[in-house]
């Protein structure tokens, strides 16, 4: 007999079948001729689009086509970071809902996902950076997400090891977030995927959408290395191919892609508990279930497709690892990757219409878009069943760069680099 639901019974159950029983995560299948609609991308935000719009909106003519495998892109390269810590409103209440369909996630789509809330601490080095910290931290508390300021000494009993009193980079303290944590990537990807396969959704790996096909400005099929397939509606989610699929419907999106880098050592003993960031550079780290330490930094600053990185961004991340904590120096790195960023001119996402009807678009998510995986696919689902926005995502339009409404939440302005 062929076990479906994941449960202590059917892992018992198959225990005296030799756990041959249990079906596929989801079904091989071919593309069909025509689907209701057709999601480019099955990253994280592809696949949570296709659940959401399956369980939540009643649309399951969905076929979700992946040109590599499920998790070779981003969803599989993170470094798995949660939180919801944003300032401006923007931003506030959709990273705030994704933090509780996080919080929901593995009884959602009855997948252990590793849902790891151990709090992410933002590390404050000087007297203006703790009012920047405290702004954000009251910003968060009045819009109802947790968020606590905490002094050198509360640090220090946290985090012993770290580098407090160097001259350069004194930890004044932190600006913690207890409900942030980590989600084990891969999984995300395969249960969304399971999930969604469940509702009728086809998952279709291997399969590039090459063209989007236009009849009197409107979207109406993609182009495929397996073929052409007719779609109601299209949703692009392609991440830090954004630009390049757009663009085969004739749209400049406001987005450059760069490459961000991800870097695990060997295998130590638990000495972290949750993320720390370094708030003199850019570095942050945590340390996995199997005890490698997942650090990483800034992204490579030029433009890219490669999904690798060069050199002076390791020595740069490295040296912000020093800085923090200088027995990191003792830690052999076992393995090192990149992935493509879409960076948006604000550092914030998009999630819209584009000015081609049937045409809908997701993407500008930096390289915070793992922690936006449940409320993006919700948020999106939203706008391609129901044509307009989910409240939350209101102010994610692609026009706000034309019309000067931008989201910036660091303040930085169109400089992906500094994001
Ligand atoms: C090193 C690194 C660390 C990061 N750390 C974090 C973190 O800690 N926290 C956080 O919140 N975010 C983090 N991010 C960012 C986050 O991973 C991304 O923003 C997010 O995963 C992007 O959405 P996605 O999962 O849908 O992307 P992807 O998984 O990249 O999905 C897009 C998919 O589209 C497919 N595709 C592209 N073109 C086509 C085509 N023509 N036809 C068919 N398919 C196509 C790609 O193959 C890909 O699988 C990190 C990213 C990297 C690289």
């Amino acid at each position: 007999m062929f076990a479906d639901k994941y449960s202590i019974f059917s892992v018992i159950a198959q225990a005296f079948n030799g756990q041959r029983g249990w079906k596929p995560a989801w079904r091989d299948v071919a593309p069909q001729d025509e689907y209701d609609v057709v999601i480019i991308g099955g990253g994280g935000h592809g696949l949570s689009t296709a659940h959401y719009l399956a369980s939540r909106f009643g649309v399951t003519r969905v076929a979700v086509l992946e040109r590599g495998y499920i998790g070779s892109g981003n969803i599989g390269r993170n470094t798995t970071i949660i939180r919801s810590n944003y300032l401006l409103p923007g931003n506030t209440a959709f990273y705030e809902l994704s933090m509780k369909l996080w919080e929901g996630l593995e009884q959602d789509i009855n997948y252990n996902a590793m849902v790891s809330q151990r709090g992410v601490l933002n590390l404050y080095h000087s007297d203006g950076q703790r009012d920047a910290y405290a702004r954000r931290g009251n910003a968060m508390r009045l819009a109802g997400v947790d968020a606590e300021l905490l002094d050198a000494a509360a640090v220090e009993k946290m985090l012993p090891f770290l580098d407090r009193d160097n001259a350069r980079f004194p930890i004044k303290g932190g600006l913690i977030q207890r409900r942030g944590g980590t989600v084990r990537h891969d999984a995300v990807a395969w249960g969304y995927a399971r999930a969604a396969d469940r509702r009728g959704v086809d998952i279709i790996q291997h399969c590039e959408v090459t063209g989007i096909k236009l009849e009197n400005g409107r979207a109406v099929g993609v182009e495929t290395s397996r073929g052409p397939i007719r779609a109601k509606k299209i949703a692009m989610a392609a991440a830090g191919n954004s630009s390049t699929v757009a663009a085969m419907a004739g749209l400049r999106l406001p987005i450059e892609t760069h490459v961000l880098q991800a870097f695990v050592s060997e295998g130590i003993k638990p000495f972290i508990d949750g993320v720390v960031t370094f708030g003199a550079g850019h570095f942050y780290i945590s340390q996995s279930d199997k005890g490698g330490l997942v650090f990483g930094g800034d992204i490579d600053g030029y433009n890219t497709y490669a999904q690798r990185g060069n050199l002076p961004v390791v020595e740069d991340v490295l040296e912000s690892g020093m800085a923090l904590m200088p027995r990191i120096g003792r830690v052999r790195l076992l393995r090192q990757w990149g992935g493509l960023m879409d960076m948006s001119m604000d550092g914030s996402p998009i999630i819209d219409h584009t000015p081609i009807q049937g045409l809908y678009l997701n993407a500008g998510w930096c390289y915070g878009g793992f922690k936006a995986t449940p409320a993006s696919g919700y948020c999106f689902a939203h706008l391609i069943a129901r044509d307009e926005p989910h409240e939350v995502a209101r102010e994610l339009r692609l026009d706000r760069f034309a019309k000067g409404l931008v989201v910036d939440e660091k303040g930085m302005g169109a400089q992906p680099n500094l994001h």
